[in-house]
C-alpha cells in the first residue's frame, strides 16, 4: 500500500469527482475553467473582471484577498474587504469563488466567504494548515510546492484527507529549475503521473507555471490535451497596472479566445467543457 493511501488510485480506481455546489463539480469528464485577477484589487475592478470572465467561459472565479508576496513591501491583498468583494461577485455572477488561505489564523474568516480554499505553493508543506483545512468541509485547491516532488505533493494531499476532508483538487503550477526565461517550469508530465497515481482531479495553472502572458494559452491547450481536469488562469483588464502578477495576466479578450480553442482541444480528447 502506498504511503499516500487515501490519495492513491490503489483501492480507489475511479476518478474522484469533487462537488463545489449543486450544479458544479470538478473531475470526471467535465473540464473546469477558473479565472480572475491574481488579487482582488478594488470592488469596481473585480466585479467587472468577474462579469467579463464569466462571459468568456469561466465557471469559477479566482482572486486573492491574502497574497503571499516575496517582498514585504508589495501589495498583500485587501483581507476581509477582499473577501467581501468576492462574495459580491459570486452573487452578481452566480459563480463560486476560490481564494487563498495563507495562515491558520485566517481560516475561520476565509471559510465564511470561500467556496474553495486555496492552499498556495509556498504553503504546500505547512502541515498545520493542511490539517486545519482538512477539518473543514470545503473543497481544497492544493497547489504544488515550487520545489516539491510528486510524492511530496501527494503526501500533502494525504495530510488533508487524513484529517477527514477528501475533497482535494491538485494544481500543477510549475516548479523552480535552472531556467530563468520563464518564472517557473511547468511540469505537464506531473499531470500525467498524478492522474496515474491518484484518483484526485488535477488542474493546471499556466499563469504561474510560465510567468508570461504570451505562454498562457498554449500551455493551457497543452494541459487539456495532456489530461488535466481544467485550468486556473489569471485575467486582468489592464495587466500593466495590476498590483500583482501583471506580466503573466491575460486580458479578458485573450481569455475569451483561449476558451474557444480549449473547447476544440476538449472535443479532440473526449472531454466536455460545459458552457
Ligand atoms: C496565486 O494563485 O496567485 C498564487 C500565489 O499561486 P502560487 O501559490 O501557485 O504561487
Ligand atoms: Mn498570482
Amino acid at each position: 500500500m502506498k504511503t499516500y493511501r487515501l490519495a492513491s488510485r490503489e483501492g480507489h480506481p475511479e476518478d474522484s469527482i469533487i462537488k463545489v455546489n449543486d450544479n458544479l463539480t470538478i473531475g470526471g469528464s467535465d473540464l473546469i475553467i477558473i479565472a480572475g485577477p491574481c488579487a482582488v484589487e478594488s470592488r469596481d475592478l473585480y466585479l467587472e473582471a468577474a462579469l467579463l470572465v464569466k462571459a468568456g467561459g469561466a465557471q469559477i472565479l479566482r482572486g486573492g484577498a491574502f497574497k503571499p508576496r516575496t517582498s514585504p513591501y508589495s501589495f498583500s491583498g485587501l483581507a476581509q474587504e477582499g473577501l467581501e468583494i468576492l462574495v459580491e461577485a459570486r452573487a452578481k455572477t452566480g459563480l463560486p469563488v476560490v481564494t487563498e488561505v495563507m495562515d491558520v489564523r485566517d481560516l475561520e474568516l476565509v471559510i465564511q466567504y470561500a467556496d474553495i480554499l486555496q492552499v498556495g505553493s509556498r504553503n504546500m508543506q505547512n502541515f498545520s494548515l493542511l490539517q486545519e483545512v482538512g477539518k473543514t468541509n470545503k473543497p481544497v485547491l492544493l497547489k504544488r510546492g515550487f520545489a516539491a516532488t510528486i510524492l511530496e505533493w501527494l503526501l500533502a494531499a494525504e495530510h488533508i484527507m487524513k484529517a477527514g476532508n477528501h475533497q482535494v483538487i491538485l494544481c500543477e503550477r510549475g516548479v523552480r529549475t535552472f531556467e530563468t526565461f520563464t518564472r517557473n517550469t511547468i511540469d505537464l508530465g506531473a499531470v500525467v503521473a498524478v492522474k496515474e497515481l491518484s484518483h484526485l482531479p488535477v488542474i493546471v495553472d499556466p499563469s504561474h507555471g510560465t510567468g508570461r502572458a504570451s505562454m498562457v494559452a498554449p500551455i493551457a491547450r497543452a494541459a487539456i490535451a495532456a489530461g488535466a481536469d481544467g485550468i486556473i488562469v489569471e485575467v486582468h483588464q489592464n495587466p500593466d497596472q495590476a498590483l500583482s502578477d501583471g506580466f503573466q495576466s491575460i486580458t479578458p479578450e485573450a481569455f475569451t479566445r483561449m476558451v474557444i480553442d480549449l473547447r476544440r482541444i476538449a472535443d479532440a480528447v473526449g472531454r466536455n467543457l460545459p458552457i
